[in-house]
């Protein structure tokens, strides 16, 4: 597949402040990326540096292989033929959906311009709403007029801002999958910059953790959750707890609620004093297991129910439950430790350490 865009170590800063530090990444064409990070960590400015509207300190940035960024030179953004989609739509408030969207697409007579606008309308679920004014929509309508709009000109790549995040949550998630279908659809590459991890599952094919300017990982969904590289990441993705240990073997570590072996080995020696993290997956119900757990909070889920056990050492976890095993505060349940995925992280002793997960 080819290599649509390249960054190559780049470095951008707001005089003093190091804003992006030594990142790389590379965009296939057809492929949807996400950058995921808490706020503060540079993901719009790496936005803005592939748009052409941040230069760069260090480092360059490659679309279909033509150097646009280097130090001390920046190709506009509006010959980068890039579409882009941010938070606040921006749409035009006095001209109608048909005219925000047929707005940049140059060299076209009246009649060519109306059919992109309708196909591109239609695409977006808008089919027949072209003569309503911005105010005359919903905010989900209005951030897909403003997607057609970016999609019309048919960019070679499409950059998107947080795009969905003055949405609630329902239709936040609802038109991520649809937006990742419509631009699957068309075969358009995008970068997407987002805090919310669901929506980046949602859209990316591979994901960018960011922290302090910095890519920590740069993998799938799937690999981000269940083999995060470092204690950020497996903090940041995804819930629960990290339990304390000592590596007895390269794949096997005592707890206090038992020793267990995963499907990796690490390198630091034996009696290293490690953390290993539990996903609420990996605690499984066993009404057998000696193990038990006292339910203290439970949120349900729909199909599951998500519940916080308190152990016998006072340590809490969580536990995902089928939703049918309906337990009540205060219940003694037993669990098993399931962790096939056994991800351990060199233990950093400190006042800070996280004994316990925040439900969200
Ligand atoms: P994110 O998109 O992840 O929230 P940003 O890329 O907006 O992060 O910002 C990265 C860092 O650069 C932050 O520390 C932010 O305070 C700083 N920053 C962003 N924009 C400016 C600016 N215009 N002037 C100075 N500092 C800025």
């Amino acid at each position: 597949m080819a290599e649509i865009l390249t960054l190559k170590n780049i470095e951008c800063r707001y005089n003093d402040h190091l804003a992006v530090a030594g990142l790389s990444m590379h965009v296939n064409t057809g492929n949807i990326v996400c950058l995921l990070g808490p706020s503060g960590c540079g993901k719009t400015t790496v936005l803005r540096a592939i748009a052409g509207f941040h230069p760069l300190d260090t480092g360059e940035i490659l679309l279909n292989g033509r150097r646009v960024s280097y130090p001390g030179f920046t190709l506009p953004p509006e010959k980068r033929r890039l579409g882009m989609v941010f938070q606040d739509n921006a749409l035009f408030p006095h001209l109608n959906v048909a005219d925000n969207v047929g707005f940049g697409l140059r060299g076209m007579n009246g009649e060519q311009k109306a059919s992109v606008v309708k196909n591109v309308l239609d695409m977006v679920g808008l089919a027949g709403l072209g003569n309503r004014f911005p105010h005359e929509l919903s905010g989900g309508q209005q951030q897909r007029v403003a997607l057609a709009r970016a999609l019309a000109p048919q960019p070679d790549l499409i950059l998107l801002d947080e795009p969905f995040s003055n949405l609630d949550i329902e239709l936040r998630e609802r038109l991520s999958s649809e937006v990742r279908d419509i631009l699957k659809r068309q075969g358009t590459t995008a970068v997407l910059v987002t805090h919310d991890q669901h929506e980046a599952f949602a859209l990316g094919d591979v994901v960018g953790v960011m922290h302090e300017g910095r890519l920590l990982q740069w993998d799938t969904p799937y690999n981000l959750y269940h083999e995060p590289n470092c204690r950020f990441v497996a903090d940041f993705i995804g819930q629960g707890v990290f339990l304390n240990g000592t590596l007895l073997a390269p794949d096997t570590v005592e707890t206090e609620i038992g020793v267990y072996q995963g499907n990796r080995a690490y390198q630091w020696g034996k009696g290293t004093r490690v953390e290993i993290l539990l996903r609420p997956d990996d605690i499984v119900p066993d009404p057998a297991s000696p193990l038990k757990g006292e339910v203290t909070q439970k949120a349900f889920k729909g199909a599951e129910i998500l519940y916080t056990l308190r152990l016998e050492s006072g340590l809490k976890v969580l536990s995902l439950f089928p939703s049918h095993a309906d337990h009540c505060i205060g219940e003694r349940v037993g669990i098993r430790v399931q962790a096939d995925h056994l991800v351990a992280f060199p233990r950093v002793e400190g006042p800070k350490q996280k004994r316990e997960a925040v439900i969200n």
